[in-house]
């Protein structure tokens, strides 16, 4: 892959797509001028979310964590946890030593109707899936901490106490908005009567996340997922963080979660987006909400992509005005697919030509062909640069010159451009003499929450 210079103005697309196409989807075009604008306005919203007389109307909520502080590596301890929130749910096992980390898990599925049912269903799910792998790894006679990856937006009233503020990601179970979950979770454990358990951390998935790079490099200060959602969080001083309420233990820091993916629910995002944006939104579970994770994270970004390919298509531009069945179904095209075409030799359709014909659309022509990667671009690319935005005005409000980002997330991992886009719009925007580095997360979700088990331990009057 070659790699052009930041800045250079080098043509990314095919220049045989078809020029109304083209022109149309010049709305998701996002130049430096437009995400400086729009790195102020989220720069705004994070001072707000920390501030105690903003914070509660506040759009981009900046949770404190109650992490204090980052593992140096000779964390140990044998750990369980949970990880609920992205494609799978998984439980772990996980054993920390000096600069080691061995794991075992196992995946269960959510059926979707316990993903919109009432809530103790899902929190029984999750107990029976904890009792079943507990007792296949025979552990069920030691009382092991509990890390609970709950990736959607917490309330931490302590390291173990969250409040959930709203569902996102496609979830949306009755009786939980309001309630502690860890409480939930210790309530079904107790109505199984099979395993004892005890919960002592629950974390966001960036926070699982940032502590699992910092455990091996020094310099990490951001974890990131952009995955089926997007956030973030970051390590601010406690000063600035006017929401945690608990006394410093030596650091003077606590890692926040920012919950990004809300910021434009107050319309500081209108100036971008687009009908197609707005025609997603009405038909998503959690219409207005999450705007900004709507025009980023993997739950999406295929569904904007066949939202083009339909209205194209009724506009007469695509597939000789010819819907499939399949085209119309709502999510009915992935992320996947949008990374596994974006992934074809430029020119080459090898993999496109096989979604299509999941998709109905044999009948695409080679002019089609050439549309819908670049339809796929512009999404990616959009989706990118926001990244990109949000990462640098972190990195200017923490201030610091050399701060390394921990990321996962499908959209990240999978995609075959996602990191050179993410990481070359940020060479652009970012400060003379500051740098920065991006590295891959391995494991987040349950190495992570080990981590932070594991650190509030060592930290724990005996
Ligand atoms: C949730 C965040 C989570 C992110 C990535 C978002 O929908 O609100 O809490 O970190 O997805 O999983
Ligand atoms: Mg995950």
């Amino acid at each position: 892959v070659c790699n052009p210079p930041a800045g250079a103005d080098v043509k990314w697309y095919d220049p045989k797509v078809s020029p109304n196409i083209f022109e149309a989807m010049k709305e998701t075009w996002l130049d430096n001028a437009k995400l400086q604008t729009l790195m102020t306005s989220f720069r705004e919203n994070i001072e707000r979310g920390l501030k105690k007389d903003t914070h509660p109307t506040s759009i981009v909520k900046c949770f404190p964590t109650y992490v204090q502080d980052l593992p140096d590596g000779t964390e140990k301890g044998k750990f369980l946890a949970l990880d609920l929130g992205g494609t799978n749910f998984r439980v772990l096992l996980v054993e920390l030593d000096v600069g080691k980390c061995d794991m075992k898990s196992k995946i269960f599925a959510i059926p979707a109707d316990i993903m919109v049912g009432p809530g103790v269903d899902l929190f029984d799910h999750i107990a029976s899936c904890l009792a079943e792998f507990v007792k296949e790894d025979d552990v069920v006679d030691q009382i092991l901490p509990l890390g609970f990856t709950f990736s959607f937006p917490l309330m931490q009233k302590g390291l173990c106490v969250g409040i959930l503020e709203r569902w996102t990601k496609g979830f949306n179970c009755d009786g939980v908005i309001g309630e502690d979950v860890v409480k939930l979770l210790n309530e079904a454990i107790q109505r199984r009567d099979d395993v004892k358990i005890d919960v002592c951390a629950v974390l966001n998935d960036t926070t699982g996340t940032l502590m699992s790079c910092a455990w091996k490099n020094k310099n990490c200060r951001i974890g990131l997922i952009v995955g089926t959602g997007n956030n973030a969080c970051y390590v601010e001083t406690q000063q600035n963080a006017e929401m945690f309420d608990e006394p410093d233990m030596g650091s003077g820091k606590v890692i926040i979660n920012l919950e990004m993916g809300a910021f434009g629910d107050d319309g500081a995002l209108d100036c971008i987006r687009t009908d197609i944006d707005k025609s997603l939104d009405e038909d998503s579970v959690n219409a207005g909400r999450q705007l900004h994770e709507k025009m980023i994270s993997g739950m999406y970004l295929g569904e904007l992509v066949r939202l083009y390919m339909v209205k194209f298509t009724k506009d007469g531009l695509m597939f000789e005005g010819k819907l499939s069945d399949a085209l119309q179904e709502r999510d009915k095209f992935t992320c996947t697919y949008l990374s596994e075409i974006e992934a074809d030799q430029p020119g080459k359709y090898i993999r496109q030509r096989e979604i299509l014909n999941e998709m109905g659309l044999s009948y695409a022509s080679e002019q089609d062909c050439i549309n819908i990667r670049y339809i796929c671009e512009c999404i990616s690319r959009r989706s990118a640069h926001l990244i990109a935005a949000a990462m640098v005005t972190l990195i200017n409000k923490m201030g610091e010159t050399n701060v390394t980002i921990g990321v996962d997330g499908s959209v990240y991992k999978y995609h075959p451009h996602f990191r050179r886009l993410m990481i070359q719009k940020m060479t652009e925007l970012i400060k003379p003499g500051f740098t920065f580095d991006v590295m891959l997360s391995e494991d987040g979700s349950g190495r992570g929450a080990a981590l932070v088990a594991a650190v509030a331990a060592k930290k724990k009057p005996a």
